[in-house]
């Protein structure tokens, strides 16, 4: 019997037929013939171990091997997942999910030209630092305000306008890695000011400050809300307000690195008690640092709050040349921060707000509806209450209740059918423990759930 593998087409041969006349119209030549090239060595492979039956009967056969090569290399690298995790603010997936009107501005920035730096009333050269200012002023109770590229970006920046080759105190319970390799003694030392390390981890009180701040060219007070991770115990920290007073007076700018950037009412989105940038400003913080993307629920930015003096310091700073917003990001937070004008909207519209404030009630009847939808493919599956996150770095040890429909798969294993549904053109990323499939509905868009019901039942039929 002769080697099935010595009778395979060549591409030219293939190239020629009619099956492939569609593809070459819809792509340039020279990747139909790469991918057919691929196509053949991967066919060599397969009957290298499935023998005969693995070679394709005709050539529109070959062409549907071909054509569907293509449209695996056509999917953009970066793209668009469902995310069933039920972690709110997933950082490796993008984190806070737009509002429509966010989405909308950011398209029309990048549709054509915009006054990102152009003063329209006088005709001339403006600054891209003047968008987003009011609002955030108006929200937060700041005297001024300064976007940048995030909240590192913001971190990096406000100390090295305050402090650079002065000393910096900061507890040592805050010397903290807030993910992503964010570590507040590297980011210190990298914007060219001096750590100088106040208290022990779990207990930091005034006098630590105080003594601290008696030697040396100290010229700041660093504070970092532990917003990935709690310590509980025999714990003391000095709050933001006595903080305040000693800067005042020993005549040290104060800093708070506060994260989060929740703008909303804790209480109406069930979280306990987050420190916000009204509250540090109020109690007489010199400048608060926040992210766009976490609980504010709007696009990648580090937004820097407070005294008109620092932050126009920080705006001439040249490395807030480096650390600039882009045009398409300011449209997007301008959408985001108007909502807020309106505390409700704020709540309908930013879909992280939504996510977190969604009733209990609602989560389980998609959950049954979920799970009825995938009797044929799961006949096992089941509703069942779970425990969701805020995540992002947010909100360390609240948990959210919430209904998630729960599949043990009965041909392959939770980890196969995962894969499978990361393998989908429109991923799906869910959980998986005590060897079940768990899909939690909180993070998923009501909108998606016939895609999400329709993307399990692919899955299982392309595992069978
Ligand atoms: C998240 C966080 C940061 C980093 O913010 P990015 O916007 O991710 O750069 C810094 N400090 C605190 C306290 C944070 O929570």
């Amino acid at each position: 019997m002769t080697d099935p593998r010595r009778n395979l087409p060549g591409v030219d041969v293939l190239l020629a037929s009619g099956a492939f006349q569609g593809i070459l119209e819809a792509y340039p030549r020279g990747r139909v013939v790469e991918a057919a090239r691929d196509t053949l060595v991967l066919a060599r492979g397969e009957i290298a171990t499935r023998g005969e039956a693995a070679v394709p009967s005709d050539e529109a056969e070959w062409a549907r091997r071909v054509e569907d090569l293509l449209s695996v290399r056509d999917l953009p690298s970066l793209r668009g997942v469902i995310n069933a995790t039920g972690v709110v603010l997933h950082t490796n997936l993008g984190r806070a999910p737009l509002s429509e009107a966010a989405r909308a501005a950011m398209a029309g920035a990048g549709w054509g030209y915009s006054n990102l730096e152009f003063d329209l009333d006088r005709g001339e050269r403006g600054s891209r630092y003047v968008h987003c200012v009011d609002l955030l002023k108006e929200l937060t109770g700041a005297q001024d305000a300064l976007v940048v590229n995030n909240n590192a970006a913001a971190v990096v920046l406000g100390l090295n306008s305050m402090a650079t080759g002065r000393e910096v105190l900061v507890s040592r319970g805050e010397l903290v890695e807030i993910g992503g390799g964010f570590r507040i003694p590297d980011m210190l030392s990298r914007s060219g000011a001096v750590l100088k390390e106040v208290g022990t981890t779990n207990r930091t009180r005034v006098e630590d400050y105080r003594g601290a701040a008696e030697t040396g060219d100290v010229g700041a007070i660093l504070k970092v809300h532990r917003s990935n991770f709690r310590i509980s115990g025999f714990t003391e920290e000095v709050q933001i307000s006595d903080l305040a007073t000693l800067a005042q007076e020993l005549g040290l700018f104060l800093f708070h690195d506060l994260g989060s950037g929740l703008l909303a009412d804790p209480e109406r989105l069930g979280l306990p008690r987050e420190p916000r940038a009204i509250e540090s400003l109020k109690a007489g913080a010199t400048a608060v640092a926040i992210s766009g993307d976490k609980l504010l629920g709007g696009p990648q930015a580090g937004i820097i709050l407070g005294d008109p003096e620092v932050v126009g310091a920080m705006r001439k700073n040249p490395l807030c040349r480096a650390f600039r917003v882009d045009k398409v990001t300011l449209a997007g937070l301008e959408a985001t921060l108007k909502h807020y004008l309106d505390p409700e909207e704020a709540l309908r519209e930013i879909p992280t707000l939504r996510m977190l404030a969604a009733p209990l009630g609602v989560l389980e009847e998609r959950a049954h509806r979920l799970s009825r939808e995938l009797h044929r493919s799961f006949p096992g599956n089941r509703v069942a209450e779970g425990i969701g996150v805020v995540g992002g770095g947010t909100c360390p040890g609240v948990d959210l209740p919430t209904w998630t429909v729960r599949i043990k798969p009965s041909g392959s294993s939770p980890r196969a059918l995962a894969m499978e549904l990361r393998s989908l053109p429109r991923p799906v990323v869910i959980r998986v423990e005590d060897e079940e499939v768990v899909i939690d509905l909180r993070t998923v868009d009501p909108d998606e759930d016939p895609a999400l019901a329709s993307a399990l039942s692919e899955a299982v039929d392309a595992g069978d």
